[in-house]
This record gives structure tokens, C-alpha cells and sequence, in this order.
């Protein structure tokens, strides 16, 4: 539909640029007036121009920037705070870094900076990988920094009869070897392949060892599914992700060679939480709803074993501050603090929306959103639930001692 539109917008501007600019053409008229495109009400302005009055199209008359060198600076004047160390103790319990003997006393100053007590690895791997890594935390001063999720056996590839029994084995011994849950990646239900050809749904019954397992231990399962809905389409030009899609080539979903789409994904997880009503799930990057906070309610709403973590969606929450205000408050214990990308530079943004009334401040990645973000004020006992309590809940097997209370 939206690019039938655009069709009808660029024969208008053919037309429409013969008839307004006439025998004279666009002169030096410094005001572009004679440049006007007609469009009809419903119509968009054809590409090249913008809508200057009702109904009038105009293109500029310098080379218009790309979007990647236009950057605008903001002249608003108005009060900001910086927040570079969270108001309360966090727990990130979406992260992909653990430490090395090279990195371990770096990592820590610059956690003790952000007020990040507990960073938790979900690339833990397993078996051997993953012992040895828990291991080498313990032998450290810092055991109760550091935790990780195990990530099931050899990447869920060729799954066939018996798979769940085997991979739920290999979850209990990584547990009993001090993972304290279980991640389950991207790729798992949208790319990966059965033996037997076809995709891997998440809700396949071959897996339901493994939740069971998970349950029985007390350990979350952590499930990234699906992608930003605009991943799934065409990078035309009303896709809020063009940039990003552009940038990165493992992100266009609409040519997965599975041809699934976002909304088969979420209907395919959201089963699989109906079907296991006894396993806690934490559903990564908010479910991938944060751009509908009425779908993210309604996820919440019926399924009690979910709980959501906000990796990588901030530019949402920072869009909507009132309505994701509300819904923090309504769902104060169901939502935990999780980054992704390990990037000190980038979490004092996170601190500033949960924890400040900012307006209109700048975000730090343009690709994930070209808008700026305002802060959620939420109050102190949410702050503490986001950032430290609902994951102490939901995952027993994170340092429970030493929290304020
Ligand atoms: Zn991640």
C-alpha cells in the first residue's frame, strides 16, 4: 500500500514540476517560490521534496545532506542532569561480558563508576567452556560480581528425536557447575535448521525437556526472540530502521531465507509460555514490544511466568516517558535492567530516563533512532525493583547477600 502511494506521489511530481515551474523555470527566487508540487489530501509529497503549505510539495534548492551527515543541533534551553552512577545497585542481566585476567580490574572500576554491582554473562556456552569460565570467577575477589546463563547444547543445530533429553541433561550439569540460567539466542526458532530441513520453532515439543529442567531447577530462561518488528520489512522510506538496515546485513529479516515473520515469532514464543506455565521467562529487549506498550501489557497480562528486560530499547521508552512511566509503575515487578552491549559510555543514558524528568536529550546511537529521549522519573521503589530486586527474585542463583535494603 504505502509503496503503491509512493508510485502515485512520483508521476504527480512529474507533472506537477512541468505545470509550476512553466516557461520560466526555478529562477535564482530566493524564496522557491513556482517549485510547488500539487498533491491530493491522503497523498504524500513525492521524493525529493517536503510539504511546505497544505496540499504544496517543494524541494530544496541546495544538494539535500544524507541522513548520516545531517545533525542537527538542538537549541532548546533547558535543564539537564547528568546521572553517571545509578541511583541504587544494578543488575545486568543481559550482558555478553565476563571477565579475563586482562580485563578483570578494569571491568570493575569502571562498574563501581556506573553503581553496576552484578554483570551477568549470558554467553556462558557450556560444558567445559562454560566450567571453566565460572572457575576462573571464583577464583577471583570479586566471585559475586560475576555470573552466567548457559546456553544449551551446540546452538540447538540439527535437533532430531532425543535432542531435548540430551541438551536438558547438559543444562542441569551447567547448573550444577554454577550457571544461573539459561539464554536461548536469536538465532534459535528464526534461523536455525532441524535435521530434518526445516526451522527450529521455539515452541517445537522437542524442547520441552529443557523447559521442565529449567523449572524444576529454579532457574530462568532467558529467550531472545524475533527482532525489531521493522527488521521484517523492506528498508523503503518510511522504515524507522532504514539506517540501521543499511549499516548491517544480518539484520534484514525480510530476506531471512526462512521468509518467517515478526509476527509468526511472537505468536510461536508466546506459546511456548502458555505451554510451560511453571518455567520463568524472561523475555529479552521487552519482547520486542516496547514500541507498543499496550502488546507488551497484554504479554504480561497473560502470561505470570514472563517477565521483561529493557537491552536495547531504550529509544522506546525514551519516546513514550509517560506512558512507559505508567506502565513501569504497573508492572513494577516484572521489569529488570538489562544492556547488552557492554559500553560504559552508554549506560548513564539508561540511569538519566529511569531516573530523571529530562526533556529532550540526546541518544547515543543514530541507527537505533533518529528522535531524542526524555526521562521516566520513576520513583525510588521502582528504581530499585528495575534495577537490582526483580532479578534477585527471578534468579535465584545471583549473589542474594549485600544488597541495600
Ligand atoms: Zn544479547
Amino acid at each position: 500500500m504505502r509503496r503503491a502511494a509512493v508510485m502515485v506521489g512520483i508521476a504527480t511530481l512529474i507533472a506537477g514540476v512541468v505545470a509550476a515551474q512553466g516557461p520560466a523555470g526555478p529562477g535564482r527566487g530566493g524564496r522557491g517560490r513556482g517549485r510547488g508540487v500539487q498533491i491530493q489530501p491522503g497523498e504524500e509529497c513525492p521524493a525529493g521534496t517536503t510539504l511546505v503549505r497544505v496540499g504544496v510539495c517543494q524541494a530544496p534548492e541546495w544538494p539535500v545532506p544524507s541522513i548520516v551527515d545531517y545533525r542537527p543541533a538542538s537549541t532548546l534551553v533547558v535543564a539537564g542532569h547528568a546521572v553517571p552512577k545509578a541511583k541504587f545497585p544494578v543488575i545486568d542481566i543481559h550482558s555478553h561480558t565476563g571477565p579475563t585476567p586482562q580485563t578483570l580490574d578494569q571491568l570493575i572500576g569502571e562498574m563501581d563508576a556506573l553503581n553496576i554491582r552484578t554483570l551477568n554473562n549470558l554467553s556462558g556456552g557450556y560444558g567445559a567452556e562454560l566450567k571453566q569460565k565460572i572457575e576462573y570467577i571464583r577464583t577471583t575477589k570479586h566471585a559475586d560480581r560475576f555470573t552466567l546463563f548457559a546456553n544449551g547444547l551446540d546452538g540447538f543445530r540439527d535437533v532430531e528425536p532425543g535432542y531435548g533429553r540430551k541438551a536438558a541433561a547438559q543444562l542441569e550439569a551447567d547448573v550444577k557447575s554454577g550457571a544461573s540460567g539459561f539464554k536461548i539466542f536469536k538465532q534459535t526458532g528464526m534461523d536455525t535448521l532441524k535435521k530434518d530441513g526445516t526451522r527450529l520453532k521455539i515452541n517445537d515439543p522437542e524442547l520441552t525437556p529443557l523447559w521442565e529442567t529449567a523449572a524444576r531447577l529454579n532457574i530462568p530462561v532467558i529467550i531472545h526472540t524475533g527482532e525489531p518488528q521493522e527488521f521484517f520489512h523492506e528498508p523503503d522510506m518510511h522504515n524507522e530502521r532504514w539506517l540501521e538496515l543499511a549499516l548491517f546485513g544480518d539484520r534484514r529479516q525480510y530476506l531471512n531465507p526462512n521468509k518467517v515473520t515478526f509476527e509468526q515469532l511472537v505468536a510461536e514464543r508466546n506459546d511456548l509460555f502458555a505451554k510451560n506455565p511453571k518455567t520463568r521467562f524472561i523475555a529479552a529487549h521487552f519482547g520486542w514490544h516496547a514500541n507498543n506498550l499496550g502488546l507488551a501489557g497484554r504479554l504480561l497480562d497473560e502470561h505470570p511466568n514472563v517477565v521483561l528486560e529493557v537491552a536495547a530499547i531504550l529509544y522506546d521508552l525514551g519516546r513514550q516517558p509517560r506512558g512507559a512511566h505508567d506502565f513501569f509503575m504497573k508492572y513494577q515487578d516484572r521489569v529488570l535492567f538489562g544492556k547488552d552491549t557492554y559500553a560504559p559510555a552508554e549506560f548513564p543514558y539508561y540511569w538519566r530516563v529511569f531516573e530523571t524528568t529530562d526533556e529532550y536529550f540526546d541518544y547515543y546511537r543514530d541507527y537505533h533512532a533518529f528522535w531524542n529521549l526524555y526521562g521516566m522519573g520513576l520513583p525510588d521503589a521502582v528504581l530499585r525493583k528495575v534495577y537490582y530486586q526483580n532479578a534477585l527474585r527471578v534468579t535465584p542463583g545471583l549473589p542474594q547477600t549485600g544488597w541495600p535494603r
